[in-house]
C-alpha cells in the first residue's frame, strides 16, 4: 500500500529538481537502463542533489545501483532517476 505513494513523491522531486537546477551539470540524456530519456548530472551535482558524498556516489555506480551514462569528454553522467530511487 506505500508502494503508489512513495512513487508520486519520488517524481514530484524530480520535477522540482529540474525546475530548480537548470545548471550546465543537469542535462536530459538516453539512459539505456532506464530505456527511457532521463535526467543526469555530474558525480558532484549528483552528490550535492542526494546528500551524499562523491566517494559514495562513485561505490553505488560501480556497484551498478546507479546507472550512469559518459559524455563526449568521457566525464560520468549520474541517472537521476537511479538516484532518487
Ligand atoms: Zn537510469
Amino acid at each position: 500500500m506505500d508502494k503508489p505513494r512513495l512513487v508520486r513523491r519520488v517524481t514530484v522531486k524530480t520535477e522540482r529538481t529540474l525546475v530548480f537546477r537548470s545548471h550546465s551539470s543537469l542535462r536530459t540524456e538516453w539512459c539505456a537502463e532506464c530505456e527511457a530519456e532521463v535526467g543526469m548530472m555530474s558525480v558532484d551535482g549528483a552528490a550535492q542533489e542526494s546528500g551524499m558524498s562523491e566517494m559514495a556516489i562513485y561505490k553505488l555506480l560501480e556497484a551498478r545501483v546507479l546507472h550512469f551514462s559518459e559524455d563526449a569528454e568521457g566525464h560520468c553522467l549520474v541517472c537521476l532517476n537511479s538516484l532518487q530511487r
